[in-house]
């Protein structure tokens, strides 16, 4: 695997699954939806966008096919070996031509910075939000 100061690698707990990123994603947005927090066993998701064609994975990915609050399919794909969550696709994410990456899978964490968190009206009531962000109710 290459890497450069453009780009950041990232992978699963048992590193089965790596792959290779931008540095810099389009946006980073924290999820509070229930569905994000069953699939992290956590309270939230953090969600890095990249542009789908700029994605290098290695190692093979199980899929689990949800379908979001608003209808459309959501494949969560995740390791089947140790079951971290990785990438997540959409329908419409597909005809944006991008993907979003679960980021607490990067190696290097300590430059994430999220902007907007969405579904705040199921984030969990003991986990304080942030000044200076965006707050949506839902997505
Ligand atoms: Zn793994
Ligand atoms: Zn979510």
């Amino acid at each position: 695997m290459t890497t450069s100061i453009d780009t950041r690698t990232g992978g699963c707990l048992c590193g089965q699954v790596r792959y290779t990123v931008p540095r810099q994603p389009l946006a980073t947005v924290i999820c509070h939806c229930r569905h994000c927090q069953k699939q992290a066993g956590s309270a939230l998701s953090v969600v890095a966008v990249f542009p789908r064609d700029q994605l290098h994975l290695t190692g093979s990915l199980s899929v689990y096919e949800d379908r979001g609050t608003s209808g459309q399919k959501v494949f969560r794909q995740f390791c089947g070996r140790c079951g971290s969550p990785l990438v997540t696709d959409t329908e419409r994410a597909q005809e944006a031509g991008l993907i979003f990456i679960k980021a607490g899978s990067f190696d290097e964490v300590d430059d994430i910075q999220p902007t907007t968190h969405y579904w705040i009206a199921s984030a969990q009531p003991w986990l304080p939000l942030p000044d200076g962000v965006e707050l949506l109710q839902q997505e």
